[in-house]
């Protein structure tokens, strides 16, 4: 292994994150930053990542980095030499901590035995692989590239390059799926028994292919009718509910509203950014949180690859935007806020904030307290969007 990490120390902390905005093709739902791109572009893009994180890295010597995050996109369709030149730069410009969590995103289709063994050399410790369906006919009508033949291949490469923390991304509530669809790829999906599940329900986003068929229907199901095409509310609800109950049985603890980990193998890159540490974004698009500043990247592929990285426009974080942002992000984890640490961190309980908000919530059965802490009920996970409006003035 190549990266030079240091003795965890007491210094400032600042999770990483890297942003690789390609993929083989769009996913018909997906309206993240990402495109296909031809292999001098990639290319280029290294170039820039590299040259960006040398820069940014002279800025935020005085941190050291317990989580890094490679994203996208497909991080995996870049060829192992690249990705392990982007991890070198990382390695000489950043101070990583001896036992950081570090993670790349990949597609089944895009990985091979090379790539994994360049991936464990550069130091990477956690691989997060998009499935999403076990299912042949909703694969492809997501748009996926790939089959689930292709993902047990993919998951078998890593499993035997000795990657022992793997992540699989699953969506539920897909158009035309039943119960029992969803149950099938849950049931695949645990008998290989993956570290960590993320489960989550599909978004059907403006400005995707998803949004011209589906816009109507979900707009409708939001209105409390009857959606022809989706999933009803009822069954997405009983969708999410067997997901915690069966994943529970197979070993897995419900850690946040939509993953699921094995005792001890919860994302700490995701816990961090639930409770506002430093995050610093690098590359296309990326968004930071230093210090309570936010700042972010151009989204703009040109500006980037000629370096101009960072949007000028700044916002100061204010406390009370803090607060609100500890709320509702921390409210997203089944552990909840702790008072003392709300406390520590803007120096007053949260009662004397949000006194009326939480009896009111409370008394609904929507929040719960317990040793020191506040909870989302089962029901108040159900209802989160109207429990975090709560929290936001
Ligand atoms: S692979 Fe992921 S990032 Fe790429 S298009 Fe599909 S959903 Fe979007």
């Amino acid at each position: 292994m190549f990266l030079k990490r240091v003795k965890d120390m007491e210094q400032k902390k600042l999770e990483l994150y890297l942003h690789i905005p390609f993929c083989i093709r769009k996913c018909a739902y997906c309206d993240f930053l990402s495109a296909p791109a031809d292999a001098p572009t990639r290319e280029d893009y290294v170039e820039a990542l590299v040259r960006e994180i040398k820069r940014k890295g002279q800025m935020y010597a005085g941190y050291s980095v317990p989580s890094l995050f490679i994203g996208g996109g497909t991080p995996s369709v870049l060829s192992g030499e690249e990705l392990i030149r982007v991890m070198e730069a990382v390695a000489a410009s950043f101070f990583i901590e001896k036992s950081a969590e570090i993670t790349i995103e990949c597609n089944p289709g895009t990985l091979n035995e090379k790539k994994a063994a360049d991936y464990r050399r550069a130091g990477i410790n956690r691989v997060s692989i998009g499935l999403q369906s076990a299912i042949g006919r909703e694969l492809a009508l997501l748009g996926r590239i790939h089959t689930w033949e292709d993902f047990l291949k993919s998951y078998d490469i890593l499993r035997r390059a000795g990657f022992s923390n793997i992540n699989v991304d699953l969506m539920a509530a897909l158009p035309g799926q039943t119960f029992r669809d969803w149950e099938y790829t849950l049931t695949q999906t645990v008998r290989l028994r993956p570290e960590h599940i993320s489960a989550y329900s599909l978004l059907i986003e403006e400005g995707t292919p998803f949004f011209e068929r589906y816009g109507e229907d979900a707009a409708r199901r939001r209105a409390g009718g009857e959606p022809e095409l989706l999933p009803d509310e009822e069954t997405e609800v009983k969708m999410y509910e067997f997901t915690g109950s069966f994943l529970k049985k197979h070993g897995y603890r419900q850690y946040e509203i939509s993953n699921y980990a094995r005792p001890g193998m919860e994302c700490r890159h995701n816990i961090g950014y639930w409770t506002l540490v430093n995050y610093l974004g690098l590359g296309l698009g990326s968004a930071s949180l230093v210090e309570g500043e936010r700042f972010s990247n151009t989204s703009n592929l040109g500006a980037y690859l000629g370096g101009d990285f960072e949007k000028k426009e700044r916002q100061t974080l204010s406390r009370r935007n803090a607060m609100e942002e500890y709320m509702f992000l921390g409210l997203r984890m089944r552990a909840g806020v702790s008072r003392e640490e709300f406390h520590g961190r803007f120096g007053v309980d949260p009662e004397a904030v949000y006194g009326q908000e939480i009896a009111r919530l409370c008394t609904q059965g929507l929040l719960e307290q317990q040793a020191g802490r506040l909870r989302l009920t089962e029901e108040g996970i159900l209802a989160g969007n109207y429990v975090m409006a709560e929290f936001i003035k």
